[in-house]
């Protein structure tokens, strides 16, 4: 337990220090030494330079903290997303849970879940809406499909050949 919490205040400390360097242009590589173990600190270092898009080497996923106006489950969601989509490295997804302020927060996501009404999704590819009102149960596989439609998808399978 305490080594997780040592592992999670380094990674606070390193990515704010690090980070904040790298979003302002200077450095393009990083060595995080001192973990006890360490796939640990190249993880942070990864983590790091992809969270301030200096080097992509996984799906990069955007979600919106949830508020009231929230149309699904935004964790449970989430999840569910990332075990459909987490193997494309270097596609954007955003993850909004409404159509209120949800695409204007997308950043730069090439594609996104957006709740748009209750039960029902809109995908987004970049800011346009291009699917309306899709039930909620569907919506991560019509989220593929749209994926697939625009070339960025890649089978799972194919994914580890070129990672192996
Ligand atoms: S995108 Fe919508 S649901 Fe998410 S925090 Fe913003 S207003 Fe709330």
């Amino acid at each position: 337990m305490k080594e997780e919490k040592d592992f999670l205040e380094t990674l606070l400390v390193a990515s704010t220090n690090i980070g904040s360097l790298l979003c302002d242009g200077i450095g393009d590589a990083i060595l995080v030494q001192g973990e006890e173990a360490p796939g640990q600190g190249l993880r942070l270092s990864y983590n790091t330079l992809q969270a301030a898009g200096s080097r992509i080497f996984k799906t990069d996923y955007v979600a919106c903290p949830s508020c009231g106006r929230t149309l699904f489950n935004l964790q449970t969601t989430t999840a569910k997303i990332k075990a459909a989509t987490s193997h494309l490295k270097g596609v954007k997804i955003a993850i909004m849970g409404c159509i209120v302020n949800g695409p204007g927060e997308m950043a730069d996501a090439d594609f996104g879940y957006v709740g748009g009404a209750p039960g029902k999704v809109n995908l987004y590819v970049g800011k346009t809406p291009v699917k309306f009102n899709i039930p909620e149960a569907e919506a991560v596989e019509r989220l593929q499909d749209l994926i697939r439609e625009h070339g960025k998808w890649i089978e799972p399978a194919a994914a580890a050949a070129v990672m192996a």
